[in-house]
């Protein structure tokens, strides 16, 4: 699952992008509202931590230009304003959620996960579709109730973003794409198959399906 985190404070962004992808999420970064408007343009991401202060303008008119144009991802605030007026100005303009700065990690986290299953529907750390339920927080997997096995922070990235997304196809393209971040070099699309290889070999065969020359497909019926 990718997260774009629109901040120009550099300690801050990296530290905060290092334990997003510690805990299972790919990050882009952006510093600046263009910088911004152009990754939004070509990238699909689940959510964006937005700073209102940057070197190019307010945070809010970028928001405010993307709930017009009817972009409806989650946007959590993340600012060093706490004045009430300013949170219900952000709230008010669509934002999702606000953290002021200074924050724990662990909330921002929880914050986080917290707008991800709101916006897929359900409110556990557990999502079980055919059978198969993937658990968030320990990034482990069981089948029909069966014991937990952990997966690797790939296989996991991977196999939730299938669920999350069940029933469509997914070139190996779009997978890889929310696999690894922009400023990894780009990886081979045949991993795309090794790593569905190695989750067929734990779930069973049938539950991701090919489409020969689409994409895989994680079926629910
Ligand atoms: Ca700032």
């Amino acid at each position: 699952m990718k997260l774009l985190l629109l901040e120009d404070d550099d300690l801050l962004a990296e530290s905060l992008a290092e334990s997003l992808e510690d805990n299972g999420y790919r990050v882009d970064l952006a510093t600046s509202l263009r910088v911004a408007r152009s990754v939004m343009r070509t990238e699909d991401y689940a959510l964006v931590i937005l700073d209102l202060g940057l070197p190019d303008g307010s945070g809010l008119d970028l928001l405010s230009q993307w709930r017009k144009a009817g972009l409806d991802l989650p946007v959590l605030i993340l600012t060093a304003r706490d004045t009430w007026e300013d949170k219900v100005n952000g709230l008010e303009v669509g934002a999702d959620d606000y953290l002021t700065k200074p924050f724990h990690e662990a909330e921002l986290l929880a914050r986080i996960k917290a707008l991800l299953r709101r916006r897929a529907g359900h409110v556990s750390q557990e999502l079980t579709l055919n059978g198969v339920s993937l658990n968030e927080a320990s990034q482990s997997v069981s089948i029909d109730g069966g014991p937990w096995h952990s997966l690797t922070g790939t296989e996991f990235r991977l196999l939730r973003f299938l669920m999350h997304h069940p029933n469509r196809v997914h070139s190996k393209e779009k997978l890889i794409d929310q696999l690894y971040a922009l400023e990894q070099d780009a990886a081979a699309p045949n991993l795309v198959e090794v790593y569905i290889g190695r989750l067929r070999r734990r779930l069973g065969k049938s539950m991701i399906q090919t489409r020969r020359g689409q994409g895989y497909v994680f079926v629910t019926h």
